[in-house]
């Protein structure tokens, strides 16, 4: 075992209470043209494991910045996001590609598939990438493909597949790694309505399945009854706006008033 990746099974004993990603009073400020963009404003955001959080705002909120900072993608210009407790700009960039690797998966609101790569190619690769040997890749990548419904489209290239084709790919991709958490940028963005609620189905499963946890940016607010959590996305600002609907399943049907 690498010491990055020891160092980092070690943070992972430490106690279940630790949130896995934490932003603490994060901001991040842009600078333009001598003007400053405030992108996103002090936000503070606890990814527990086994929740499933979406972000909800316009397009210009500052999802995708947020989004990324939890992804140790991008750094806070004030302020901290932690990984199980410790800073994400303090990793070596070893560290930091374990942690990408093998805890972090990225769904990217662009996809980033590889062109001349098949369907099949492209879910494997990170795999292929992370050592995992061939046959539970393909055990893996045939599952996964299975799960978005895209089985059959496992030889097409992404220009041979719709843009809410090459979108599944992307999210099959993330889901094949196993990772802890899974961050997705406008997962269902390119889906209709039926293939979006499946897509956020799939996810709340795998959250409620496995041991792991989701955040999902969306514009959708038809989806959103399947999180446990749903911030609003304003301005650079966050406010948790719901809590654990799904928790209780029939919490839909009733109506605080009515009685
Ligand atoms: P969303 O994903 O909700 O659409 P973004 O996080 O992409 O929002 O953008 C938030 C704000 O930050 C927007 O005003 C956007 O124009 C600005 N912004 C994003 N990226 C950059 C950048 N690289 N340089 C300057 N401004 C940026
Ligand atoms: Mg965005």
């Amino acid at each position: 075992m690498s010491q990055a990746t020891e160092q980092l099974t070690a943070r992972e004993s430490r106690g279940a209470t630790t949130p896995v990603i934490q932003a603490v009073n994060a901001s991040r400020e842009y600078e333009l043209a001598g003007e400053t963009v405030h992108a996103v404003r002090s936000v503070d955001l606890d990814v527990n494991t086994g929740e499933f959080i979406t972000l909800v705002g316009r397009s210009g909120s500052g999802k995708t910045t947020l989004l990324n900072m939890l992804a140790g993608l991008d750094h806070p210009t004030q302020g901290q996001v932690l990984f199980e407790g410790t800073d994400m700009s303090s990793f070596s960039e070893k560290q930091f590609i374990q942690l990408r690797r093998h805890r972090i998966g990225v769904v990217f609101q662009s996809f980033a598939l590889l062109p001349l790569l098949s369907a099949y190619e492209n879910v494997e690769l990170p795999m292929r990438i992370a050592g995992i040997g061939s046959s539970e890749r393909s055990k893996r990548t045939n599952e996964v493909l299975d799960m978005v419904g895209l089985g059959r489209r496992a030889k097409h290239r992404p220009y041979e597949l719709s843009g809410g084709e090459q979108q599944r790919i992307s999210i099959a991709r993330a889901v094949a790694m196993k990772p802890n958490v899974i961050l997705a940028d406008e997962p269902t963005g390119e889906l209709d309505s039926v293939n979006a609620a499946e897509i956020f189905g799939l996810f709340r499963q795998m959250v409620s399945e496995g041991d792991m946890s989701i955040v999902a940016t969306t514009h959708d607010r038809t989806l959103l009854d399947m999180a446990d959590k749903i911030y609003t996305v304003h301005n650079g600002e966050i406010e948790l706006s719901e809590v654990g609907e799904n928790v209780d399943a029939d919490a839909q049907f009733k109506r605080p008033n009515a009685e």
